[in-house]
């Protein structure tokens, strides 16, 4: 008898096939056009504006291209200056500094780890030109607040709904309540294509710009259209259109959100529950989600006391073959940010809490075994 017993690894993160992924790519070959823009790219644009009540959703690489394409199309210019949260990934910020644009960095909230409302208006200056918010973990920044204050500023909203597909604010999707706003379907989120992306374009005056950025910067959308007899170079552009192939996978996983978005939330329950005495016994603090808000249940992370202890328990959790991994550095202390801002700026709560989160895994394939896993591994660093 085989006795050998190996220690499940379990990762943070693991792609996974839900539906007819694979036969769609095989489809898209046999349709004759891998290139972008053919039939899987429309069918993913067309679920997105239906399902979110977007009026354009163009698909991108990635979301830091369709991140890249919002601030072309908020017109940043150098000295403008942008309102965003440090608590980010680079790729928020980048956007703004390859336009040649000043990141203001705001600090968080305590709850919900996104930007404050109530310190954004402190930062607006004569030369602010927009701001970005972030989504954090799928649950919605205070928009309500914030779209207020743009208009009485007349600055522009970017979302940076990465992590906020199919999660809701008051009812409304995110992605739907800027100026613009981007999502992510790189292989970590909830809805996925390896690599991949979109732009929504909810100010429809937008629409016909950011679909000449998109395409090189030509009036090929036009041509096809049948608007213009040729095409040519009218404004500045990129190569921001995904692959046939990416957008096949991607309308496989988008047929079934629905399930997956159930199987996330089962898991973040699971988490939740889990770990309810931990937090009522002071050891650590579970997100929390507004009552104006819905989650997509992106990510669970908790929070403890202090870095050491969160080194220290990300530690005991690899040790037992569980892969928890912490984020972001905050943009304001890394290397670049100190770069492209000037003096020193301190932000209390992003530097606080940024030391003392810990993501746990999280994936569609992720059993309950290995759930329980998690959570017993956890409560025996604490009994200790
Ligand atoms: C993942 C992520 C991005 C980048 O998405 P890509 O599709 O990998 O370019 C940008 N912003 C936030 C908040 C993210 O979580």
């Amino acid at each position: 008898m085989n006795q050998h017993v190996t220690k499940s690894l379990i990762p943070f993160n693991k792609p996974f096939i839900v539906g007819k992924e694979l036969h769609y790519i095989a489809q898209a070959v046999t349709l004759g056009q891998i290139s972008g823009d053919g039939f899987y790219t429309r069918q993913c644009s067309q679920l997105l504006q239906e399902r979110f009540h977007i009026p354009r959703v163009l698909l991108t690489p990635s979301c830091t291209a369709a991140l890249e394409m919002a601030a072309i199309l908020c017109d940043l210019k150098p000295g403008d200056e942008v309102i965003l949260p440090s608590y980010t990934f680079v790729s928020t910020a980048n956007a703004i500094v390859r336009e040649g644009a000043t990141p203001v960095f705001v600090d968080i909230r305590p709850d919900t780890l996104n930007i404050d409302e109530a310190l954004i208006e402190a930062a607006i200056t004569p030369r602010t030109k927009a701001i970005f918010v972030v989504h954090y973990g799928g649950v919605s920044c205070e928009m309500e607040t914030i779209n207020d204050i743009a208009r009485r500023h007349q600055l522009k909203v970017v979302e940076d709904a990465a992590q906020g597909v199919n999660a809701f604010y008051q009812g409304q999707p995110l992605g739907s309540l800027g100026d613009l706003a981007t999502y992510s379907f790189h292989e970590t989120k909830n809805y996925i294509s390896g690599e991949g992306g979109a732009l929504c374009i909810n100010d429809p005056q937008l629409v016909s710009r950011a679909e000449i950025i998109r395409d090189k910067g030509t009036n090929r959308q036009e041509f096809f259209r049948g608007h213009v007899d040729k095409y040519t170079w009218v404004d500045v552009g990129s190569s921001y259109v995904p692959s046939e192939i990416v957008s096949a996978f991607l309308f496989g996983q988008l047929e079934m959100l629905e399930a997956i978005s159930q199987r996330r939330e089962t898991i973040y329950r699971f988490y939740e529950q889990g770990l309810a005495e931990l937090e009522e016994h002071g050891l650590l603090r579970r997100p929390i989600i507004p009552a104006e808000c819905v989650s997509n249940y992106h990510l669970f992370y908790i929070l403890v006391k202090d870095q050491e202890t969160r080194d220290s328990l990300m530690q005991h959790l690899n040790e037992a073959g569980i892969k928890a991994v912490f984020h972001y550095i905050p943009l304001h202390n890394s290397p670049y940010g100190k770069q492209v801002t000037t003096g020193s700026i301190h932000l209390p709560i992003t530097e606080n809490l940024s030391g003392r989160l810990l993501r746990l895994p999280m994936y569609y394939d992720i059993t309950d075994s290995e759930l329980e896993q998690v959570v017993d591994t956890i409560r025996r660093y604490f009994d200790r």
